[in-house]
C-alpha cells in the first residue's frame, strides 16, 4: 500500500494538484504506520507491566547510541554516520520508545527495569554455563557443544537475561536505572 502510494506520487508532476493529492495519501500511510506502532508499544508495555514487577532486558545502550550522534552533522566522521544510520534503524523499530515506556510504567507502579549487559547472552548455555560461538551454529536453535542442552535460541536468550537480572538483584546493585 505504502509503496504503491509512493510510486503514484513519483509519477505526478511536482506541485500539481494530483501531486498534492498523491502526497497527502503517502503522508496518510506514514501516519497510519506510526499509529499502529504506537498502539503496539502501549499495549505491549502495559501487558508486560501488569504481569511482572521486575523486568530484565538486554542493555543495548540505546541511550548512549542516540546521544552520541547529537553533535554537529558536519563534524560526524564515517563511524558516526554509520552509528547515525544504526540509530535510525533502532528508533524506527521503536525499541528506544519501548524501553522508555516500560521504564516509566514500571517505576510508576513501584517496579524495576533491570538492564543486563548484552555480552555472550546468546552464546551462553543456561544448563552448564559454557560460553561458545559454536553453541549457536544455527540462527534459531541453541545447541550446547559441552552438555548437549538444546532449546529455541530466543528462549535461551531470555533465560540468560533473566538469570543475569537475578544476579544483579542479589548483588543489590543500582536497579533503578
Ligand atoms: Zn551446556
Amino acid at each position: 500500500m505504502r509503496r504503491k502510494a509512493q510510486q503514484a506520487l513519483s509519477r505526478k508532476t511536482k506541485f500539481s494538484n494530483n501531486w498534492k493529492k498523491a502526497k497527502a495519501r503517502v503522508q496518510l500511510h506514514h501516519a497510519h504506520i506510526g499509529n499502529v506502532r504506537k498502539d503496539f508499544l502501549l499495549q505491549a508495555t502495559t501487558t508486560i507491566n501488569q504481569n511482572r514487577v521486575i523486568v530484565c532486558i538486554k542493555d543495548l545502550k540505546l541511550w548512549a547510541m542516540s546521544k552520541s550522534v547529537a553533535g554537529d552533522a558536519e563534524q560526524l566522521g564515517r563511524h558516526e554516520r554509520a552509528k547515525s544510520g544504526l540509530n535510525k534503524v533502532i528508533l524506527d523499530q521503536g525499541w528506544f520508545e519501548f524501553r522508555r515506556q516500560l521504564d516509566y510504567k514500571l517505576a510508576w507502579r513501584g517496579g524495576h527495569l533491570i538492564t543486563v549487559p548484552p555480552h555472550h547472552i546468546s552464546q551462553t548455555c543456561p544448563a552448564c554455563g559454557h560460553v561458545s560461538k559454536l553453541n549457536r551454529q544455527m540462527q534459531a536453535r541453541f545447541c550446547c557443544v559441552e552438555c548437549s542442552f538444546e532449546e529455541n535460541a530466543d528462549l535461551v536468550g531470555a533465560m540468560n537475561v533473566l538469570h543475569h537480572g537475578e544476579a544483579v538483584l542479589e548483588q543489590g546493585q543500582d536497579i533503578a536505572s
